[in-house]
Parts: C-alpha cells; structure tokens; sequence
C-alpha cells in the first residue's frame, strides 16, 4: 500500500518513501511518503493562506464538519481501530475503545465550537472607566503545528484537530512516524467534510529531520506537542516567541490506603498498569499500599495479571501484545535488571516470549532505580509498602514528573489532603491515575507538560483574547 502526503485537499506523491512495518510481525505494512523541507514548506503555506477562510468560518459551519466526521468515524470504527493495532499493535479491544472515545472528542469539539466566549469587563470599578463599556472576544491563532506521539494515533490527533478546527485554526499534522496510517485516515475523513481545502495537511517523515523546520516557522502560529518529555523541552526551546503547548510523559503513582476493598480494586489497576503494554503516560507505575494490606494486595493483583492474553494485537481476546518495537524489550529489560542488582524482588513477568515482554511486578525497587523515577513507558509496575498516606504522597511527589496521581481510600480526610498535597495536574479519588475522559481538563507539571488539553481547555490555548473597549461618554 503506497500512501500519499494530504497537502492542500490533494493527495501528493514524495520523491522518498519509507517503509512501514507492523511492531508485532515485522512485515511491512506499508510505504509512506517522506517529506523533504520543500514539502514541508508547502504544508505551512497551504495552512498559512487558509487562515483566513478558516477564521470566518460559522460557529455552526465549524461545528457541523467535526460532526460530519465523528458520523463517519462512528461508521467506520472497525476499520479504524484494526488500522492502530496494525501499525502500533495496540490489542485490538483497546483500539476500539481509543475510536470510541476519539468520537467523542470530536463531537464535544462540535460542541465547545458553538459556546467560545469572552466576558464583558466593568470598567467603572476603576475611576478612569465611567462611561466605557468593555468585553473580550477570542480569536484563532492561526496555523498551528500538531506534533504526535503513536500511542493514542487517533485520539490525541483529535485533542489537536478537533479544538483547533472548532477555534477557526489551521493544521499541519506531524504525526509519530510509526503510525502515518492513523493520520492518513483521518484526513481521508476530512476531505469528506466542508473543511476548507489547506486547512489541514498531513507530512510524514523523522521529526528529527524536519521537526525543526517546522517548529521554528515564522507563519506557524503554535506549536502543540504529545510526546516525550526530551523532545517537548527541544522544541520549547527552538520555538521562539510562538504558543508552545506540551503534553508529556510521566510515572504515574497510586496510593491504596488500609480501608480499601482489595477485590474492587484489583481489575482497574491491572487495565492502568498494562493497557496498551504500559505505553500510557498516565500508566500506572509505581503502586504504594499501605503495609496491611501489601501481602493480599501483591497476591491478588499477581494472580490477575498472570491471567493476561499475550499475543497477536488484531484478535479480539488479546490483552498484551508487542512494544512499539523490539528494542524496547532491551531497554526495559536492562532497567529490570538494574532494579534487581539493586535488591528489587521479582514478583511475575520479566522476560519476553515470542517478541512480547510480559506483564512485569516488581516490589522493593530503589527510588533513584529507573524502573521507579524514569517513565518506563512498558508493562511493568513496582509496589512499595507504606506505613501512611503521608509517605504515599511523599513518595509520589519525589519525582520529576506530575500528570496524574490516584488514591484509594475511604477515609475523606486522608483524601482531602492527598488532594491539596500532591503536586500533579490531576488527582482521582477513588480510582487509578491513569483514568481520563475527553472533556476534562488534562495535563501536567513539573516535567509532564505547561499546558491543559480537554477541548474547551483546548480551545483556550489555541485562541487569543482580544479586549474591546468602547467610549460612551
Ligand atoms: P516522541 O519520541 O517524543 O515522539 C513524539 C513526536 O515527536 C513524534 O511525532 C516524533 O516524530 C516527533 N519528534 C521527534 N523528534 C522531534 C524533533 N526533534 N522535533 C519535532 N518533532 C520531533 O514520543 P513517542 O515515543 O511517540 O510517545 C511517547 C511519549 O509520549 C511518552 O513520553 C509519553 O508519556 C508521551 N505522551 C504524553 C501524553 C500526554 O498527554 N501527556 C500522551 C501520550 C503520550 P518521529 O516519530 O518521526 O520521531
């Protein structure tokens, strides 16, 4: 299958093609185009001179164009969810629900595009403001660079497409290298839609390679980044004056305090700590249970992760299935092994059968191990003992990282102060870190991110406030 570069509403050829393997089979999949700086130029300047159009689109032209395409994302699910776990061998179950909940960041991007508003100022607190009247509008960037990572190929593009289509921008797509097809579909689906032609564009190619060049043009307006924390900080720094938004990685931590009902629990910590083999950036990493209940809590949550399915991402029983690629299991594997020539203990897992690293525990890992302070980024989780909530929340601060944090507890005082304590941008009670629904505000500090996703958050980054002050006097 020879793919084509989307620039302009036309589907282009490149002078280079690479090829596309599956992470499971190492067959190749595919030959995708890769953009030189010539097409890159030409992506930024077809989405530069849609600006315009873009911006005098209709709240409700904006906002039936992402319904059109969540309707016919909806109707092609299958062949959609079938396409991530070809190209990033994503379990089949859990790309369906990827394309699910993609649809509804579509159709709450439909919504959020009827209710952008500004706010009207009262001018006459101040005592130069009597007789002035004064409101504020937000207005659309402009073009804005979407950079992505292959883990969610679907959903995280829409957090990019969905607000800035809704917000009256234009987009050049960047997606992860190891999953074009993803990207290329959804452009297929656009071109169905009203959107304007050159309002969104598709390049592939190493973002090592043509990275820079886009981050650092002067008509692109924004910048948006998922990714590893390593490459956002780079393109931070590269981007000058422009709207950088990051979205980056962490090692997400877990706190069950001793009132907690083990069995409730069990199911949703296997599905945080290994969906998508651990490649979350809100996977569950590092669990601390209080001291009570470590012994049934490590016997219970073994026993279920044994029971996990290893194998191929296309059939619908498997729950484990291959890393992005093969050298992954090395790197992981070499971070186990340190963990282990430092006294961890091996509780299952540990070892790669037929090319797929099995659901890893460990217990006892070092803090300054990598398995502990590093993102892994894989199936594999450490459980540490704590004799409070208060060691819980220290331990889950003492990283360089901070998207999301989850405690267990049915005490509300204990969780109330986890809330205030914990220095992450989201806290859930009751439920692991790595919960998320589309709409709510998500993103992180510290070295996970500067900015909020979730479309109406979205929306703000991807707008500028302008005031209006009229004289009436
Ligand atoms: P990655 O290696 O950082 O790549 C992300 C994107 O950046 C890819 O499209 C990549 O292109 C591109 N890129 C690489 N070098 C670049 C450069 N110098 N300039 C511009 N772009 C460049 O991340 P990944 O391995 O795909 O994804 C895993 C990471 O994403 C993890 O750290 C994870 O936690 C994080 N993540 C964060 C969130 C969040 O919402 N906070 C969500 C999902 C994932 P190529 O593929 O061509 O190299």
């Amino acid at each position: 299958m020879l793919k084509k570069l989307y620039i302009n509403g036309q589907w282009k050829e490149s002078t280079t093609y690479t090829i596309l393997y599956s992470p499971f089979t190492n067959e190749a999949i595919a030959q995708i185009p890769v953009a030189d700086i010539d097409t890159v130029e030409e992506a930024i300047q077809s989405a530069s001179q849609a600006k315009k159009e873009m911006a005098n689109l209709t709240s409700l032209e904006k906002s039936k164009i992402l319904t059109d395409l969540a309707n016919i994302l909806e109707q092609r699910r299958l062949e959609a969810a079938q396409i991530i776990s070809l190209e990033s061998a994503k379990p089949l179950k859990y790309s369906l629900a990827e394309i699910d909940r993609t649809v509804e960041t579509y159709r709450f991007s439909a919504e959020e595009a009827k209710r952008i508003s500004g706010e009207t100022i009262q001018m006459d607190a101040a005592k130069n403001g009597k007789g002035r009247v004064a409101y504020t509008q937000r207005e659309p960037l402009g073009a804005i660079a979407a950079i992505t990572p292959f883990n969610f190929p679907f959903n995280l593009v829409a957090h990019k497409i969905g607000p800035a289509i809704a917000s009256g921008n234009t987009i050049v797509l960047k997606p992860a290298s190891q999953t074009p097809l993803s990207a290329y579909f959804i452009a297929e689906l656009l071109d169905q839609t009203d959107l304007p032609k050159g309002a969104f564009n598709v390049i592939t190619g190493k973002g090592g390679l043509i990275g820079d060049y886009l981050v650092q043009h002067d008509e692109i307006d924004m910048v948006t980044f998922t990714g590893s924390p390593e490459v956002g900080i780079g393109i931070r720094n590269k981007a000058g004056l422009k709207k950088v938004a990051l979205e980056l990685g962490s090692n997400a931590g877990l706190i069950i305090d001793k009132n907690v009902t083990l069995q409730k629990i069990i199911e949703p910590c296997v599905v945080g700590a290994f969906s998508n083999q651990g490649q979350v950036c809100i996977s569950l990493q590092r669990i601390y249970v209080m001291q009570e209940l470590m012994e049934e809590f490590i016997e219970l949550f073994k026993k279920a992760t044994e029971k996990l399915n290893l194998g191929d991402p296309l059939e619908a029983h498997t729950d484990i299935s291959s890393l992005i690629h093969q050298k992954e299991n090395e790197r992981i594997l070499t971070w186990i092994d340190e963990a282990l020539s430092r006294g961890a203990t091996l509780l299952t897992g540990g070892e790669v059968m037929n090319g797929i690293l099995k659901p890893t525990i460990l217990s006892n890992v070092p803090v300054d191990a990598k398995l502990s302070c590093e993102e892994i980024f894989g199936p594999v989780v450490t459980i540490s003992s704590i004799n409070s909530v208060d060691e819980g929340i220290e331990a889950i601060n003492n990283s360089k990282y901070g998207l999301q944090a989850g405690i267990f507890t049915e005490n509300i005082k204990e969780a109330f102060k986890a809330i205030s304590a914990l220095k992450v941008g989201g806290v859930i009670v009751n439920d692991i870190p790595t919960y998320r629904v589309d709409q709510m505000p998500y993103g992180g500090v510290k070295q996970s991110g500067n900015a909020r996703e979730g479309i109406k958050y979205t929306i703000q980054e991807m707008t500028e406030m302008k005031l209006v002050v009229w004289n009436n006097n």
